[in-house]
């Protein structure tokens, strides 16, 4: 069993087919940036097509500056009766921006013959002359051997010769699928060490799906037959019952098993990393999700409380601040203020300990009150600014309001006025907008251009809306989230309120603060 582990994440290509799964590629992008400051070595971000959202993706993954990770693009091998000098996906591959590709291919003689209708040696060829287009076109190549543990039960040897082709071929590294997801950990197993076996020098990749429930076990059982390479998805997202999960496979590994994948300091950032995806996905994060979970490390029966008051070792497997999650009955209050005023030295503010104490209480405070803050990085920098001092307002408000009017054709107006003060000027104003949040923002920013012009180029990429069921109160409350950005950077924001619009202005006016504050002394590389 190696002692170091590759980690390629799957979220933004593989993640994206399961149901309801949708981001922009502006979105896309700050996921990249979140798995670069985890560590994640591999980051397979799609295929390169002329599709305008993959194809606005790699663009800006082209002026991202990571610190790490690879990016990777994913597309198939080529084509049958077409050579692979000619086929249109592979060049496409071969001219992306990203330095690694991953090929898809055949692994089941089943495949070959029923779905692709080509003959067992064709598909070989398709293979070899794939890989070795991609590799002759300088780029790292990892070939993904589709279905095949149920190739390997089929014909074993055949399922071989589908990797001995791209290896032979220039594939840095052969990935074993189990595309179906119904292997069982033993068979995962048998499979890995006779592959190992057989070709004792190639580097394999596990990628696993749960359609059997086992996508972590088999991953693990992998790694432990001689894997080097573990593929997943954040949160297990995926087609059907979803991919292996990376969040817990990475915590697994380091704390089960000893074998490095993430840094320590790292492995602490995994809970607000699962959270920030399902919060850009606009879902609840499942509270049962192992480590990160809300409950993960909640205990409610009484005899449990007293045990882990006593000594956590009772009742909890890890230590929970090791992942980034916290135990529901003793909140430590050390590493709530270290991870603030860890937070603190990123966004460039020096927080001392009482301010960083203050923090830990309000944000305690608002997410009772249904705030997260894991999405909404400008609003806790601005939170931040506010407990230290080096808040700056944009504006004084005096008033808002707004009228939304349905005509008997069916037409909808909004219209919004707004009374705000910059300094001692009273500015009143009034704007029509296609819906009421967007006449409020048209109405404020016509005020405050005359005064901060730095503000025109601030547009609002996404709104989200979710009305949060979890009772934090008397009454349901909404939440929305905004994303912002101004061509280089992308923040997000948020407003939480029994009033839609009154929580879509919160996250609306702290959009527009954030580019106003006085520029601090940024560390980089991390969101
Ligand atoms: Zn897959």
């Amino acid at each position: 069993m190696n002692s170091t582990i590759q980690l390629y994440d799957a979220t933004l290509r593989d993640g994206m087919g399961g149901g309801g799964m949708s981001l922009t590629a502006q979105e896309k992008l700050r996921v990249v940036e979140r798995l670069d400051a985890l560590g994640i070595d591999m980051i397979e971000a799609g295929f390169p097509s002329s599709n305008p959202k993959e194809a606005e993706l790699f663009e800006l993954l082209a002026a991202a500056p990571l610190s790490t990770a690879v990016i990777v693009a994913f597309g198939m091998t080529r084509r049958r009766g077409v050579s692979a000098e000619n086929d249109e996906g592979l060049n496409v591959l071969a001219a992306s921006i990203a330095p690694a590709v991953t090929l898809v291919g055949k692994s089941s003689p089943l495949h070959v013959e029923k779905v692709v209708r080509v003959s067992r040696e064709e598909n070989l060829e398709m293979i070899a002359g794939s890989v070795a287009f991609i590799a002759g076109a300088g780029k790292r190549a990892l070939f993904d051997a589709e279905h095949f543990f149920d190739g390997w039960r089929e014909d074993s040897q055949y399922a071989l010769e589908t990797l001995q082709a791209a290896i032979d071929a220039g594939a840095e590294r052969v990935v074993l699928c189990d595309t179906n997801g119904g292997s069982m950990p033993s068979q995962i197993t048998e499979t890995v060490l006779a592959v190992r076996e057989a070709l004792p020098n190639a580097l394999i990749g596990i990628h696993t799906h749960d359609d059997g429930g086992c996508a972590v076990a088999n991953s693990l059982v992998a790694i432990e037959a001689g894997a080097t390479q573990v593929q997943g998805t954040l949160n297990g997202i995926g087609e059907r019952t979803g991919n292996a999960n990376l969040v817990t496979i990475n915590a697994d590994l380091q704390l089960k098993r000893g074998i490095e994948g993430l840094a320590a300091e790292n492995l602490a950032r995994l809970t607000e990393t699962a959270h920030f995806l399902d919060e850009l996905l606009n879902r609840a994060p499942n509270p049962a999700q192992p480590y990160v979970g809300k409950n993960a490390f909640a205990h409610k029966a009484g005899m449990h409380a007293a045990g882990v008051s006593a000594d956590p070792g009772t009742f909890e497997h890890i230590d929970p601040s090791l992942v980034g999650n916290r135990s529901e009955v003793i909140v430590s209050e050390l590493a709530g203020r270290a991870t603030i005023a860890e937070k603190g030295s990123l966004a460039g503010l020096d927080l001392d300990a009482a301010v960083s104490a203050r923090i830990v209480d309000k944000v305690k405070e608002l997410e009772h009150a249904g705030y997260q803050f894991e999405a909404a990085d400008g609003s806790f920098e601005l939170l931040m600014r506010r407990e230290s001092g080096s808040y700056e307002p944009l504006f004084r408000l005096e008033s808002w309001s707004v009228t939304v009017e349905q005509s008997a054709d069916g037409a909808v107006a909004s219209e919004a006025t707004i009374v705000i003060w910059l300094g001692d000027q009273r500015y009143e104003r009034r704007a029509t907008g296609n819906g009421p949040v967007n006449a409020l923002d048209s109405a404020l920013r016509s005020a405050i251009v005359e005064v901060h012009p730095e503000v025109a180029d601030v547009e609002l990429v996404n709104y989200k809306v979710r009305i949060l069921d979890e009772s934090h109160g008397t009454d349901a409350v909404t939440r929305v989230l905004i994303d912002a950005s101004d061509g280089e950077r992308v923040w997000g924001t948020i407003g939480v309120g029994e009033n839609v619009i009154a929580a879509s202005w919160q996250a609306l006016v702290d959009s527009l603060e954030f580019i106003h504050q006085p520029a601090l002394d940024k560390k980089d590389g991390q969101p």
